[in-house]
């Protein structure tokens, strides 16, 4: 081969990892520069490969890769941050799965989104030390959605445009905001929202990760946030998501016990 490869060197974070015909896996990454990428790691099944303990899942890694003609191909790798607790405590695991999950379903590949590369990176960061995992999971919800065009609407009715009052409102996942009881009370597509899971929603949606981790929700807030942010997240999917499902066996599981 007479033509010079082309290669560019970034950051990584691996979503996703599967194995690839005989000893290859096949990574999905989020860069800072191009957003989400599907490469090819070769040869990194095998023991000796100096790629394998350097693209591992939810690790943040320095990859030089080479354009390919279907997949680029990772060339070498170096691991930045390996996020540990990620791989030694199931919770951790489950819930960093789950933002992971989160961020492939929402991002179209190549597409460059340096802000949630940042809030991705810092999110596992929280997730492999942070004492309150769910208010992690529903701290990225939040940002993600916003970050990938999803910003809902939580300070004035998406009618009538008036400020919304401390009473009860409604939410509607498919227009992505919140409406007074006036024009919400007779939409079909729209849920009860009480004043404590409203107030959560823009304290999340406004204050940084350092403010929000102070915060101690009761567990039937905490609960109607995460019902109304999964119910704006599969609307918008269109489908459910997988480790949400196994975030939710394992708390029964826990409860049970
Ligand atoms: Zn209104």
């Amino acid at each position: 081969m007479s033509h010079r490869e082309r290669v560019y060197q970034t950051e990584a974070i691996v979503l996703r990892r599967i194995d690839f015909g005989e000893a290859d896996r096949l990574l999905t990454v989020f860069t800072p520069e191009r957003g989400k990428l599907r490469l090819i790691a070769k040869g990194a099944r095998k023991p000796s490969s100096r790629k394998s303990g350097h693209v591992e899942l939810f690790s943040c890694g320095r990859y030089l890769v080479a354009v390919g003609h279907e997949l680029d191909i990772v060339t070498q790798a170096e691991t930045i941050e390996p996020f540990l607790p990620l791989h030694e405590d199931l919770l951790r695991a489950t819930y960093a799965y789950y933002v992971a999950e989160l961020t492939d379903a929402f991002t179209p590949e190549q597409d460059e989104n340096r802000p949630l590369f940042t809030l991705l990176k810092e999110a596992l960061g929280w997730l492999a030390a942070a004492d309150d995992l769910p208010l992690v999971a529903r701290y990225y919800e939040i940002h993600l959605l916003g970050l990938a065009g999803y910003q809902p609407q939580l300070f004035a009715c998406g009618a009538c445009k008036k400020p919304l009052e401390p009473e009860t409102n409604y939410f509607s996942p498919a227009q992505g905001t919140v409406y007074c009881p006036r024009c919400g009370r007779d939409r079909i597509d729209a849920v009860e929202l009480s004043t404590n899971a409203l107030k959560v929603l823009r304290f999340l949606q406004t204050r940084t990760w350092d403010t929000c981790r102070l915060l101690r929700l009761g567990p039937a807030t905490h609960a109607e946030v995460e019902r109304l942010n999964y119910r704006y997240i599969t609307h918008h999917l269109e489908r459910k998501v997988k480790s949400a499902d196994f975030i939710e066996r394992l708390r029964r599981q826990t409860e049970a016990n």
